[in-house]
């Protein structure tokens, strides 16, 4: 493919000045990150001038993909008239009355810069209004870097403890252990044990914190009657439920939440919403969000951000939305629908242990012939691994770029074309693992 190795040549460099080289682990790669030059539609093209379908779409943030023509140009002209200013502004509330038309669980909403403060903010106004510490969320359920919201993300067999009673693993040394205390690790999935779990906290809980297909929780749906159970139970004792939509906004003109049966008090948003720029919002119950409200006597909770709504934000975000219309939504998830079949037939053919889990324009794949039920299961084995990397990278060189879970976002921009080079390309790299692994007796 590539002849000149640039993207080395700056990694080189960049270790100098950046630990580790990055400032985001998620583009790592061995032996080094592969720098991009640009984006067009479905399409990234390395500093290398490798073209690639781009299926991880920064992670999952691009719905339209790259440069969209018409957000470019709303962008643009509003990058001639500034791009923050400390004064309030009309796009800002333009914004805020599309989004809430969006989801009648959507009463106001305000804006951050990311999806971790949306979900911090989130669990900072669940505390400010209940006057409780406590929150509980989905073991190896990734919601950002809030301290709070990132126990138990990464814990492993030696840390997670009983499955009865998960343990609440620090992600970072130095984590106080007030911090651990304060939040309460449920198993996915499994009603019986939480809520057994939850009644040891009665009294104490602010809010339960959910995402309705946590990505590293393999991409897997929350039942209806897991997500009811927890809204009763926060319902019968005076604790909120704070849906995480980082992610699945997309899956749904109201995002996830729109097929379940519950009415989330408060809903993380980020991702899709900017248009392609930093983004996060907290979109929920009126009385709840009024604790940041200095106009009311509930004002719990001063919250603020230098760039929070910043124009360029807003105005892609509007017009990314805007085009994500029911119709659009549709025909995404159709195609969604077609990925995931016709990975699960390039499985069929190769004839190897894996499968393919997610919803809407979504996929994952996993090498265990059955889909796992939760974070335990999903804990790959080092064999499980070394197949899901030698298929990431197998891919990668060959024109198709993964998440570096091994896991799809689809945008606007594509359509079966690209679907059809990503299901043939994963075939021969999945006929290329089972002959690796035939050789090896494995
Ligand atoms: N919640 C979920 C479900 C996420 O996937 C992410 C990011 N991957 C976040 C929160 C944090 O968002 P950000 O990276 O914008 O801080």
């Amino acid at each position: 493919m590539s002849k000149t190795n640039l993207s080395g040549v700056l990694y080189e460099q960049a270790l100098k000045v950046i630990p580790g080289g990055v400032s985001r682990n998620s583009v790592m790669r061995k032996p080094h990150p592969v720098y991009a030059s640009h984006g067009e539609g479905c399409y990234v093209t390395d500093v290398e001038g490798v073209k690639r379908i781009d299926f991880a779409n920064n992670m999952s943030s691009l719905i339209h993909g790259h440069g969209r023509p018409e957000v470019v140009a709303a962008v643009t002209e509003q990058l001639h008239k500034g791009t923050v200013f400390t004064m309030a502004t009309e796009v800002e509330m333009r914004f805020a009355e599309h989004l809430c038309a969006r989801s009648a669980n959507f009463e106001k909403v305000r804006f951050v810069n990311s999806g971790t403060e949306a979900v911090m903010t989130c669990i900072k106004a669940a505390r400010a209004f209940t006057g409780r510490q406590k929150i509980a969320k989905i073991e190896g359920a990734y919601h950002g870097t809030y301290d709070y919201a990132e126990v138990s993300q990464t814990a492993k067999p030696n840390t997670w403890g009983e499955v009865n009673a998960p343990k609440s693993v620090p992600v970072a040394y130095g984590t106080p252990l007030s911090v651990l205390e304060d939040v309460i690790i449920l198993p996915f999935n499994d009603i019986e044990r939480a809520l057994v779990i939850l009644d040891q906290y009665s009294g104490q809980v602010a809010g339960i914190l959910i995402d309705l297909m946590p990505h590293h929780v393999g991409l897997l749906s929350a039942t209806p009657d897991f997500v009811r159970a927890l809204h009763q139970w926060g319902r019968d004792n005076g604790a909120l439920l704070i849906v995480d939509e980082v992610i699945t906004f997309r899956n749904h003109y109201g995002g996830a939440q729109e097929a379940y049966d519950v009415t989330p008090d408060l809903t993380a948003l980020g991702k899709i919403i900017g248009g392609g720029f930093p983004v996060g919002g907290i979109a929920g119950r009126a009385d709840v969000l009024d604790v940041t409200n200095p106009l009311s006597n509930k004002f719990l909770f001063p919250q603020s951000g230098t760039f929070s709504a910043n124009n360029i934000t807003m105005t892609a975000g509007l017009v990314s939305m805007q085009l994500l219309d029911t119709c659009a939504l549709e025909k995404l998830n159709s195609l969604g629908e077609y990925a995931r079949e016709q990975l699960r037939e390039a499985i069929r053919i190769a004839d190897v242990s894996a499968c393919v889990s997610g919803q809407g324009s979504m996929f994952r794949i996993h090498f265990t012939s059955d889909l796992p039920n939760n974070y335990r299961e999903v804990y790959a084995s080092p064999v499980e691994e070394k197949q899901a990397q030698q298929f990431i990278d197998y891919l990668f060189q060959h024109g198709i770029a993964l998440m570096n879970t091994g896991t799809g976002a689809l945008s606007t921009a594509m359509t079966d074309v690209e679907i059809d080079k990503m299901a043939e390309v994963a075939l021969q790299g999945l006929r290329q693992l089972k002959k690796a692994a035939t050789v090896k007796g494995e």
